[in-house]
Order: C-alpha cells, then structure tokens, then sequence
C-alpha cells in the first residue's frame, strides 16, 4: 500500500514549517513535511532573521506589517522559543531613497506598524555614534529586531505536530508526481506518497524540483555573505538594526556586544552559485566593502575585532520578489519560494495566507506573488522600489 497524505509539504525550513502549522491549525486533514535534512538545516539556518516591519513594496505591505506583530507574541502563540529581540530599526535615505522611505513608511503605518520618520535631532539622539552625512530623511520603527531562525523553525514544526502533522526529517522528495493537469504526489527513495496536494518550500532547491513536474521558474540562487564584529568596549550602548540606503548596507545588533553586517547592494555579496556546493565563506574584499561602509557611518566601530562571519544561500527570483501560489494548469500543486532574502521576516503570514488559499479560501494578499507572473511578464518591479532600496537596479 503506497503512503498517503491530504496535503504534502516539501522542505522543513521556516516556510515549510510556518505553512504546515497554519494548515494543521485550519484542520487540512493528514499532512507530511518531508524535510531532506534536519529542521531548519537550510537558508533558514544561515539568516541573519531581522524583522524589520518594512518593504518598499507596495504588494507585500501586509505580510511584513503582520508577521512582524506575529513575531513579537510568537513564544505564546507556538508554546515555545522563537528568540526574538526588540532592537529598534533605523533606515537612512539620502536624495535618491527619500521619497521612497516618506511612502513606505506611510503604507506601514496604514497597516498598523509604530514607524516614524526622524528629524535630524532625533537621530542624533537615537544614535550619538552615527556620523549623519548625506542623510537628507530617516525612519524608526521601535518594535524591530530579529528571531532565532532556528528555534522559530523548530517552534512552527513542533506546534504543528502537536497537532497531528507527520514531521519526517532526513527524507529528500526524488520528483514530483503530475498526470496530466494535476498533482498526484511525490516520490522519495523509500516509496512514494500520493497527496492531491503537495507544496513545494524547498528553498533554492525549488527550481530542479518543479522541472520534474515540466514546470520552469527563473530562480537564481546566490551566495550572501555575513560579517561579524565584536564592537569596542568604548562603543556605548549597542546600536540599532540599520539598514543605510545611501550606503548600501545593513547591521544588527546581535548578543554578547556583537554587530553583523552586510550589503543590500545587489552588485555586492550576491553571487551566483550551485545550491548543492554549499554556501562557501566570507570573501575577503567583502569584509573590506562592508566594513569600509560601516566605519564610515559608525567610526568608532573601526576599533571592533572581527570575528569569521559566514555565508547563506538566498534564492532570488527575477523581481525580488517572493514567489507563492499555485498554476491554473496544474491542479493540487503550489510554491512558496523565490525569497529574495526576506523570507524570515515574512513566513508568519505567508503560512497563514497560503494555508488559507489551499483550503479553498481567498488569499488577496498573495495574487501579486503568484508564480504566473514570472512566465506572464507581470515582474513586480516597480521605479520606486529599484530607486529607493537599489535591490532591483
Ligand atoms: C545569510 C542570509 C541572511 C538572511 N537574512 C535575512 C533577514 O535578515 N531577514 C529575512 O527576513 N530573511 C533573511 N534571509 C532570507 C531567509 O533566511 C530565507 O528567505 C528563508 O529562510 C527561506 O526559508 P525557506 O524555508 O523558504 O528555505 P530553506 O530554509 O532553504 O528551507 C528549504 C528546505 O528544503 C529542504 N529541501 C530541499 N530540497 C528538498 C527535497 N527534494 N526534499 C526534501 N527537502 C528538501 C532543504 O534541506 C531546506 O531545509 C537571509 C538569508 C541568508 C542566507
């Protein structure tokens, strides 16, 4: 007798496991997540997990401002340890990133986030080691920070078993099972499972998964470098999480007087690679760019040690944008992938409103991130969000 499911989730990292415990809270019925590795072994594993509360666009304004409130009662809501730290958020913008920082940051307070924007005292105030130049606006959102990716996975995961999810570790899908114009399963090396529905959150193993069902999405995984500083005795009180528009990096405080950084400049620290070589290390001239620009913006942060940081695999999709949804021509079968690097912050909402689409209910808020989009030429690249975060340029 082969295995059976109602429902298949393939991959055990933060969005496999955000999605099983929201179908399993919606009773979807028998549900397996089939995770190649160990829970969280993936992407998720290797984040630098900042909540930040704040996208540039326009589309995915509700699941930041969501997630991020889930994340601050996430220890109650899974009856365990998510990690999370309120560390405040800064963004800076000079001239090119203004006008986008004034509009996001009004969407995110539409939508519910403690967001507001900084007069040149204030921030002066907030960050007194922070040189200011050719910064022209600046935000503060008191209630970022970030989570232990590892214990949120394991958190969604044990939650969702304790509602009756079959959680395998250590067990890869080999294909995807499709007849025709629907799913029928998937197969693994010790036998298939046969499921009307399978969900396909295999991180930057996505793309070589889906040919198997003939179906082709434009993922590009990269290599994303992570540095890590220990700050000067002399620093103060640590810093905020930054994200630095103007000079294209960001920062987070993380415990035991640590800083990590890196660059939200597409051009720098976001290589191209084969997910199945691993994720490599910290280049050297990476260390350098990074460092260059965080010493600019924090000068006394340059009598920091540097301690080995260490690099992650993100899959970025053609519009950095996430990919979620099914296919009209492929009944039973859907994606959560494509991240683009923000992936962690979002995967409260995005198991919550995905459950909600594959249970037959109506998901607005993930239409703009529906995976026909790549293949219909709708990339939800907007001028605003190239200028303003530099990530589309
Ligand atoms: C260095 C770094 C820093 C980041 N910083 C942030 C941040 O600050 N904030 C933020 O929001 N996001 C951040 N991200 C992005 C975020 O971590 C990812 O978007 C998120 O973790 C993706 O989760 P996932 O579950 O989709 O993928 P993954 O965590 O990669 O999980 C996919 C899982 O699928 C499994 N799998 C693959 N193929 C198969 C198969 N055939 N059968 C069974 N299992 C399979 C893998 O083993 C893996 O465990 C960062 C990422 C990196 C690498």
């Amino acid at each position: 007798m082969p295995e059976t499911a109602d429902i298949i989730i393939v991959g055990g990292g933060v969005m496999g496991a955000s999605i099983a415990w929201h179908l399993a809270q919606r009773q979807a019925g028998r549900i397996v997540l089939l995770e190649r590795e160990a829970l969280g072994g993936g992407s998720t594993g290797r984040s630098v997990a900042s909540i930040d509360g704040l996208t540039f666009q326009p589309h995915a304004v509700e699941l930041f401002a969501r997630s991020a409130a889930f994340f601050r009662q996430g220890d109650a809501l899974l009856d365990a340890p998510c990690g999370f730290v309120q560390t405040g958020l800064v963004v800076l913008a000079g001239v090119a990133q203004e006008a986008g920082l004034v509009t996001a940051v009004a969407h995110m307070q539409t939508a519910g986030v403690n967001i507001q924007l900084l007069t040149p005292a204030e921030l002066a105030v907030l960050e007194p080691e922070m040189v200011l130049d050719g910064i022209t606006a600046a935000s503060f959102a008191p209630q970022a920070g970030y989570a232990d990716p590892v214990l949120t996975t394991q958190a969604f995961a044990e939650a969702a078993r304790r509602l009756g999810v079959i959680v395998q570790q250590g067990r890869a899908v080999t294909g995807l099972l499709r007849k025709g114009e629907r799913i029928l399963g998937v197969a693994t090396a010790v036998g298939p499972i046969t499921a009307p529905v399978v969900i396909v959150a295999a991180g930057a193993w996505s793309g070589p998964l889906l040919r198997t069902a003939n179906i082709r999405l434009d993922l590009q995984p990269v290599r994303h470098p992570v540095v890590c500083l220990r700050r000067p005795s002399t620093f103060g009180p640590a810093h905020h999480s930054l994200l630095d528009l103007i000079l294209g990096i960001y920062a987070r405080p993380e415990i035991g007087g640590l800083t990590l950084l890196g660059s939200i400049n597409p051009q720098i620290g976001y290589d191209p690679l084969d997910p199945d070589d691993g994720p490599g290390y910290v280049p050297d001239d990476y260390l350098l760019w990074t460092m260059e620009r965080l010493t600019q913006r924090y000068p006394s942060l340059a009598h920091g040690e540097l301690l080995t940081g260490w690099a992650g695999i993100m899959t970025i999709s053609p519009d950095w944008q996430p990919v979620i949804g099914g296919w009209p021509d492929v009944v039973g079968l859907y994606c959560a992938t494509g991240f683009s690097g923000q992936g962690f912050q979002i995967s409260p909402a995005v198991g919550e409103f995905l459950a909600a689409l594959v249970t037959g209910d109506s998901a607005p808020q993930l239409h703009p991130f529906s995976p026909t989009r790549l293949t219909a030429g709708q990339l939800l690249q907007t001028k605003q969000a190239a200028e303003t975060y530099g990530l589309l340029g």
